[in-house]
C-alpha cells in the first residue's frame, strides 16, 4: 500500500480529531491537530498582552510571529500527543472557553495563516500523514489522496463539546457552547484566507446519528480504497 495524505476538515467540535487520531493509530501514520497550532498562536497573543478587550494588535503579533514555534511531543502518561508553545507543553490551556473565544479572529489573519501553512506543508512532506483543521484539504495539502468533510447537527456538536469540557472540570453552560461554535463556524466560513469549505473531491461525512466504531469502519474502507 502507498503512503498517502489524509486531510479530514470541518465545523468545529464535529468529531474530526476523533476520526483523525483513531485512524492514525490504526494505520500507524502521523496524526497532526492543525487547530491546536491556532490555539497555540492565540494563547501566545493572550500571555502577550496582544489582545486589547476583543482588539487583536496584528502590528505586534507581526513582529513577534517569528518567535513562535509549535511543536507536537507524546506524551506516554495519556497516549496522546501534547502541543508546545515555544517548548511549554499548553495542552490543558489552549482547550479553554478563553482560547476558544479569540482563536476564530487570530486563524483569519493572513500572515498567521501563511505561517501555519507553511508549517503543516513541511510536516507532510514525507506524507503518511492525518491531518485535521479547516483548509487542510483546500490549502494545505489540496492533492491529498483522501480528503473527508465532516459535519453533524449543531446541537449534537455543542453537545459532545460541553461534555468534554465537563469531562475535564470546566463550568459551562450549553448555551454558551453552542453560540462558541456557531460564531466560530461563521468567522472560519466567510474568512477571505483558507476559509472553511468542503473541497469538491471531499467525501462527506455526517456522523450525527453514527457510532464512534461505525464512522471508523467507514473511513477505514475510505482509506482502503484511496491508498489502493
Ligand atoms: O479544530 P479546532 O476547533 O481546535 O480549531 C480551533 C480554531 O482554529 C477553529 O475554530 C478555526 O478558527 C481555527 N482553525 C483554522 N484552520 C485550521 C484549523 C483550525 O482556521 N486548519
Amino acid at each position: 500500500m502507498k503512503k498517502i495524505i489524509i486531510a479530514i476538515d470541518g465545523y468545529s467540535s464535529c468529531g474530526k480529531s476523533t476520526i483523525a487520531k483513531d485512524l492514525a493509530k490504526k494505520i500507524k501514520y502521523s496524526y497532526i491537530d492543525s487547530g491546536a497550532m491556532y490555539r497555540a498562536v492565540t494563547l501566545f497573543c493572550l500571555e502577550n498582552g496582544l489582545f486589547i478587550g476583543d482588539t487583536l494588535d496584528e502590528k505586534e503579533l507581526q513582529n513577534l510571529i517569528s518567535e513562535i514555534k509549535i511543536t507536537f511531543h507524546f506524551n506516554e502518561t495519556t497516549g496522546k500527543s501534547d502541543t508546545y508553545l515555544n517548548g511549554r507543553n499548553v495542552e490543558r490551556e489552549i482547550r479553554g472557553m478563553g482560547v476558544a473565544a479569540k482563536v476564530s479572529p487570530v486563524a483569519a489573519v493572513g500572515f498567521v495563516r501563511e505561517e501555519m501553512v507553511r508549517q503543516q506543508q513541511a510536516m507532510g512532506q514525507e506524507k503518511g500523514i492525518v491531518m485535521d483543521g479547516r483548509d487542510i484539504g483546500t490549502v494545505v495539502f489540496p492533492e491529498a489522496e483522501l480528503k473527508i468533510f465532516v459535519t453533524a447537527r449543531p446541537e449534537i456538536r455543542a453537545q459532545r463539546r460541553m461534555a468534554e469540557l465537563l469531562a475535564k472540570g470546566d463550568k459551562v453552560e450549553f448555551d454558551e457552547v453552542l453560540e462558541n461554535l456557531s460564531t466560530r463556524d461563521r468567522i472560519d466560513s466567510t474568512r477571505k484566507d483558507g476559509p472553511l469549505r468542503q473541497a469538491c473531491d471531499a467525501r462527506v461525512l455526517d456522523n450525527s446519528d453514527m457510532t464512534v466504531d461505525e464512522q471508523n469502519a467507514l473511513v477505514f474502507r475510505w482509506f482502503e480504497e484511496a491508498a489502493g
